[in-house]
């Protein structure tokens, strides 16, 4: 079934739905295209179409190998269409779905294109936003790169921006994962480009790990740790990689490396990796709800993994008794939580015993020193962190911060200072 957009172009085929709508394989004037057909609520949002059409210039002018691009933006009548490069291939999250961990050549490969794409956005004074394994596409039909790695391309730039206004947040009822969010979004700080640094570092830990650092459970425990947590290695990683990994995820922002610094120290870690397996990290979901843990956890015990059981999430709802969230969307779509939600979601965080089966990522066994200490912590000092950070920061982040940060704070801030 075709389905005309604008004058100019005519949607053939799904190739996939997000959070913020369809994505078509589409046919326009130079040949097929990817359009990304904007929820209906969405586009009948007044202002959010008035900033579409504000930002066009913006968005449009980003022409990189590494940034998937966008060539049109087309309102009309009640359609909002972004049109984009076609990439035939896939998204880093169902490769990673797939295959759970990655080579550390091709992860490294992969976090060095996308930070290409960023070098080049930053310099434009854009910062993305929205880094996530789902946000990067895998070109299939280029060339193979090192580790196998085919190029990887950066997309949805601007769309967080356009789309994250503290009146949506709000009347979203959806709960995303923060697992790539900076510790400055968290406290309230505008987005500047190093939150871009910090999220890719989050999903090349991801790639390498099998989960993300900060990861798991109640979303404000997440948010808390970006804040307050130290990384914990990862081993059998090459020193050097391992060090990048600390600074990009470093919480003071500045402390971060600029997007093509990242690129070059990571390219020239690719010969070091080359034909190195991936890493051996036990597998996440250990029970953070056992009450036994070894003196000192092993990082080489061996763990049972099942290929073909899907990589769960850690997700729970905020809300107890409401379902769990299976979204990935993180800040874009982010409700605010009441005070009261908030505080007796993070003892229940603690507590609350998981779904059966209900995997907790960035709780490897390996890690059960750090979760039992996480616990402590959480039980102790939950309802006061979560509303101090969680409470302060979330409402700053995505709701009055995302709104008070100074217009500029995406298109003309020069990179990091
Ligand atoms: P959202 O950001 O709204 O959640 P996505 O950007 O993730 O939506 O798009 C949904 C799906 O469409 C993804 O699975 C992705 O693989 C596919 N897709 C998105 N953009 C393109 C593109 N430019 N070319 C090919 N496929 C795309
Ligand atoms: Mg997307």
């Amino acid at each position: 079934m075709a389905r005309k957009i604008g004058s100019r172009y005519t949607a053939h085929q799904i190739l996939g739905r997000g959070s913020a709508g369809t994505v078509w394989l589409g046919e326009g004037p130079e040949g097929p295209v990817a359009i990304k057909l904007l929820r209906e609520d969405l586009a009948s949002d007044q202002e959010l179409v008035g900033r579409f059409v504000q930002e066009r210039t913006a968005l449009l002018g980003l022409d990189h190998p590494r940034v998937v691009g966008v060539r049109d933006l087309v309102v009309d009548g009640t359609d909002l269409a972004l049109v984009m490069d076609l990439v035939r291939g896939t998204d880093l999250r169902t490769r990673l779905d797939r295959e759970r961990r990655l080579a550390p050549e091709a992860a490294v490969a992969i976090a060095a294109d996308v930070a290409d794409g960023l070098a080049a956005a930053h310099a434009a004074g854009v910062v993305h936003r929205d880094v996530k394994p789902e946000n990067i596409l895998l070109d299939m039909e280029g060339p193979l790169g090192p580790g196998g790695a085919h190029p990887a391309l950066l997309t949805d730039f601007g769309v967080a921006k356009l789309i994250d206004t503290p009146r949506r947040t709000r009347a979203t009822k959806i709960i995303g994962t923060p697992d790539y969010l900076a510790p400055e979004i968290v406290e309230g700080l505008p987005p500047r480009a190093a939150v871009d640094i910090y999220a890719l570092a989050t999903v090349l830990y991801e790639l390498l790990a099998g989960f993300t650092p900060f990861g798991g459970g109640h979303p404000g425990a997440v948010l808390r740790r970006h804040v307050t947590e130290t990384v914990v290695p990862l081993p059998g990683i090459p020193e050097e990689l391992w060090q990048l990994l600390v600074q990009c995820l470093a919480k003071a922002p500045a402390s971060r490396l600029r997007a093509s610094e990242l690129s070059a120290r990571l390219r020239d870690q690719l010969p070091l990796l080359a034909g190195m397996p991936p890493l051996d990290v036990d597998e996440p979901g250990a029970e953070e709800e056992e009450t036994e843990y070894p003196a000192y956890p092993a990082y080489d015990e061996p763990q049972p993994v099942t290929p073909d059981e899907p990589h769960r999430r850690g997700v729970v709802p905020l809300v107890r008794g409401s379902a769990p969230d299976s979204s990935r969307d993180t800040h874009t779509s982010m409700r605010v939580p009441a005070p009261d939600e908030l505080a007796g979601g993070a003892r229940g965080t603690a507590r609350a015993p998981r779904a059966a089966g209900e995997r907790r990522p960035g709780s490897a066994r390996h890690k059960s020193d750090a979760v039992r200490r996480r616990r402590l912590v959480l039980g102790g000092a939950a309802v006061l962190v979560a509303a101090a950070i969680g409470v302060g920061g979330w409402l700053a982040a995505t709701g009055e911060g995302a709104d008070q940060a100074p217009q500029d704070s995406e298109q003309s801030s020069p990179a990091q200072p």
